[in-house]
């Protein structure tokens, strides 16, 4: 298990410091500010994970890169966690808040808005219950100058998780996955 990383350990040395963590569980993912006071990489490869039906949350570092924090490198992956389900979360996400390109643990993709029209996007507080939602290019400017939805509740103020995020045309009742590659124009 000793690894074949000779050859990335300068690359190792040059990875960006994360300013974000991204907790995901389930469709659901929070975002907070990174901190020291947060369990380092070697805490998290050490956390217990809980066995049982569901998935464990998932817990990676977020490091916003370029000039204009366009590109987003996902790091810290723990490899008990279902790798192919974060990326997934987390690159679906990234292109709805306004990022270019997503640097993974072994590709770089360049992700857009969802192309079906101008979604809409919802928000239920875990603690609070209050419901919100925001369309129309105003709310997506913002979110998208942001590079996230408020990560805290505008009702009750506690940390909250990313809104969901539906297309603007039907939305399927069981999977609000706003790609359409239909050719249509
Ligand atoms: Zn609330």
């Amino acid at each position: 298990m000793s690894g074949e990383i000779n050859s990335l350990a300068e690359a190792d040395r040059a990875l960006p410091s994360p300013s974000l963590r991204a907790t995901i569980r389930g469709e659901q993912l929070f975002i907070t500010d990174w901190g020291t006071q947060l369990a380092g990489p070697g805490a998290l490869k050490a956390r217990s994970i809980p066995e049982g039906d569901q998935p464990a949350p998932a817990i990676v570092d977020l490091a916003p890169l370029g000039d204009e924090n366009e590109e987003l490198m996902v790091m810290h992956y723990d490899e008990r966690q279902d790798l192919d389900e974060v990326e997934r979360v987390i690159v679906r996400w990234a292109g709805q808040v306004g990022y270019r390109r997503v640097w993974l643990a072994k590709s770089v993709l360049d992700v857009d808005f969802p192309e079906s029209g101008i979604p809409s996007a919802h928000f239920r507080c875990p603690t609070c219950s209050a419901e919100l939602s925001g369309d129309g290019a105003d709310f997506w400017i913002a979110v998208r100058k942001m590079k996230m939805f408020p990560p805290f509740c505008l009702t009750c103020g506690v940390e909250a998780p990313q809104w969901d995020v539906s297309s603007e045309q039907d939305s399927p009742a069981d999977g609000p996955e706003p790609v359409s590659k239909e050719g249509q124009k």
